[in-house]
């Protein structure tokens, strides 16, 4: 299985964990990853940076993969850049999530009059969480056309990871203040801010202060490939330790530049002490996901 294995066992061991609980990582259908992968491995979302994929594998190769670092339950992201293929996405992983019994069923929308519909429908077939990708969709997310949906799922206290801060490229709508306008309307919105909000991160670490339901995934921030760009600042390391209980292990997989391991050794190298890695790697998304 090879060093990165042993290392990500390694890490669980000396925690005590039996197992990690990852809530970011991909899984879509074949044609959809090939193409996340061409754009990556042409400019990708940062221009003039290499972005090698680590683990380009066949899905049940993947799978096997994530189940050999010991990670219990994942997700399968996925989200639609133009109209009229959110409904479609949302069929796949439900087929994914029923012949991946570790998988949580994934589901996701976009600003369309049917939007509302096909969410009710998810959550009805049993989704546990969503994913947004505002900088990929280029929407608004106070736009009329979301508000039941975001609505439905503060009510039904369903997850929604979203990727809104501007990093690794800037969106039109990215960034605290259109989110915040969400929140400000679903106080009780179950947001998960993917990549710490990276490059906002203290504005958004301000938004999980404000809004008890809001938390943050791990996802890419913190390691060697980020820091270089986007460097999470050390003077905000005591909210780090202070939100221990609002953040959640996310990596990226199977789509990152660098071993699994490494976003692992990335948040230990904080130095937050051994409960936060516990909480943040397994207990934070156990309580959450009732797993
Ligand atoms: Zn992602």
């Amino acid at each position: 299985m090879g060093d990165d294995h042993d290392d990500v066992v390694r890490f669980r061991q000396r925690l005590g964990l039996s197992g990690l609980i990852d809530v970011h990582t991909h899984f879509m259908p074949e044609r959809v990853l090939r193409k996340v992968w061409a754009y990556f491995d042409s400019a990708g979302p940062l221009t003039g940076l290499e972005w090698p994929i680590a683990y380009r594998h066949e899905e049940d190769e993947r799978l096997a993969l994530l189940r050999s670092f010991g990670v219990l339950r994942f997700t399968s992201m996925l989200y639609p850049h133009k109209p009229s293929m959110a409904a479609w996405l949302n069929g796949w992983a439900a087929d994914f999530a029923a012949r991946t019994p570790d998988c949580l069923h994934t589901a996701t929308f976009y600003p369309e009059p049917d939007a509302e519909r096909y969410v009710r429908e998810a959550v009805e077939a049993g989704a546990r969480v969503f994913k947004a990708h505002l900088q990929v969709g280029a929407y608004d997310p106070n736009d009329p056309l979301l508000d039941p949906v975001w609505g439905l799922l503060a009510e039904a206290g369903i997850p929604v990871v979203t990727h809104c801060g501007s990093g690794p490229a800037p969106g039109k709508h990215t960034g605290p203040g259109p989110i915040g306008r969400v929140l400000a309307r679903h106080p009780r919105l179950p947001l998960i801010v993917a990549h710490m909000g990276m490059p906002e991160y203290a504005e958004f670490l301000t938004l999980a202060e404000t809004y008890p339901e809001v938390r943050l995934d791990t996802t890419m921030a913190f390691t060697d490939f980020t820091e270089e760009f986007s460097p999470f600042p050390r003077a905000e390391h005591g909210r780090l330790a202070a939100l221990g209980d609002r953040i959640l292990l996310g990596t990226d997989f199977p789509n990152i530049p660098y071993p699994y391991a490494h976003q692992l050794y990335a948040l230990e190298r904080l130095g937050l002490g051994d409960d936060w890695l516990r909480a943040v790697c397994h207990d934070n998304a156990k309580a959450l996901f009732e797993i």
